[in-house]
């Protein structure tokens, strides 16, 4: 599909940017640009690609996103590479899982080469944008929701794709901090049969209130418990999980359908069985964590994903009291692991997986 192009009227004087990208914090630079294709059933499905500007997005105030929250996301970076150019990292893990939360959110599916197209075309448009900063990256958002005009409840028949990005600087700008977990006692996340696995805004909107309580509480994040027995450890609100233990064992909670398949999490199990450690994809419960943790068993807890990369697990609180992991500081893993990952990324480590793609 070829996509046509929409100049920018008023691109951001140079010297505006400049000075927007040169210390971006995380989430609200965004860049000129936008990519969108819409989808009808009845003119044959995908159509009308676009690279434009980004502005604002007309909706219908019957467009179903709006009432029944047919949405799905994806969250990428595109990395500064030392020979200038930019890479992205499993592009296509993403456009598959982005297709595996359609299929569940009952929504149509995207070529796989479109979605990467529509990205890479997103990263070159705005590769100006990219922050001149160390741990600098651009944040790529794919995204797609219902926009037919129709309160009846049936999968819509009209959507658009969309592409932005957010100029980032380094989430460690202070260094890696461990997070202080809240364990999740009235909410879960994702129940048996439930939407989990797939990257729906809905699953985020429902982590905000146990989220609110883990701050309430003076914790960064919530971790969730398995919705049956309230019991096992799932993830947290958008990062996985993997317990770092004395016997050369590593443990994370298996892809049931509850938890978020994270290509962080794919990566890391190639990773840490290269370093000849034994990973079991296996339950893992609240009890066993607190045990083991107190018992000198579990070395480190990892957390991970795109956003943060790997970032230690250093105390978890409950009503029932907190228990630290480790010294509560960086883990020996937890340091080689981010280090290793953010060096393949950004071309600084070889890449021995074919895991890096250059835009
Ligand atoms: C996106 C996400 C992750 C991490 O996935 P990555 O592909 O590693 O970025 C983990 N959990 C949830 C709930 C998510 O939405």
């Amino acid at each position: 599909m070829q996509f046509t192009s929409v100049p920018h009227p008023a691109p951001t004087h140079e010297n505006v940017r400049k000075a927007a990208i040169a210390d971006p914090g995380f989430g609200t630079v965004f860049t000129d640009h936008m990519v969108t294709v819409d989808y009808d059933e009845a003119k044959g499905g995908w159509h009308s690609a676009q690279i434009g500007p980004r502005e604002a997005i007309a909706l219908d105030p019957a467009a179903s996103v709006l009432h029944y929250a047919q949405e799905i996301f994806e969250g990428m970076k595109a990395y500064q590479h030392p020979d200038g150019g930019l890479a992205l990292f499993r592009p296509e893990e993403n456009a598959r899982r982005f297709n595996a939360s359609a299929r569940r959110m009952a929504m149509p599916e995207i070529p796989e080469k479109l979605f990467l197209d529509a990205v890479k075309l997103a990263v070159e448009t705005d590769a100006d944008w990219m922050p001149p900063v160390e741990g600098g990256t651009l944040y790529i958002r794919p995204f797609m929701f219902a926009s037919e005009a129709f309160l009846g409840v049936r999968p819509a028949k009209q959507y658009k794709f969309v592409v932005i990005l957010v100029s980032s600087g380094n989430y460690f700008k202070n260094g890696v901090n461990p997070v202080h977990i809240w364990v999740a006692q009235d909410y879960v996340r994702a129940a048996p049969g439930g939407t989990g696995a797939a990257k729906t805004g809905g699953n985020y909107a429902a982590s905000l209130v146990p989220q609110a309580e883990a701050i309430a509480q003076g914790c960064d994040q919530v971790v969730f418990l398995d919705a049956i027995e309230h019991k096992w450890v799932e993830e947290l609100g958008g990062m996985n999980l993997f317990f770092v233990r004395q016997d050369g064992s590593v443990i994370t909670p298996p892809l049931t359908g509850t938890i978020l398949p994270g290509i962080t999490r794919d990566s890391l199990i190639a990773m840490l069985r290269e370093e000849g450690l034994e990973v079991r994809e296996e339950p893992y419960s609240i009890q066993q964590w607190r045990e083991e943790a107190e018992n000198g068993m579990l070395l480190e807890t990892l957390a991970c994903g795109t956003a943060a990369v790997v970032t230690p697990v250093g105390k978890v609180s409950s009503p029932d009291g907190s228990f630290e992991i480790g010294t509560g500081g960086i883990g020996q893993m937890a340091q080689k692991m981010r280090e290793r990952l953010v060096g393949i990324q950004t071309g600084e480590v070889a890449d021995t997986h074919g895991w890096v793609v250059k835009v």
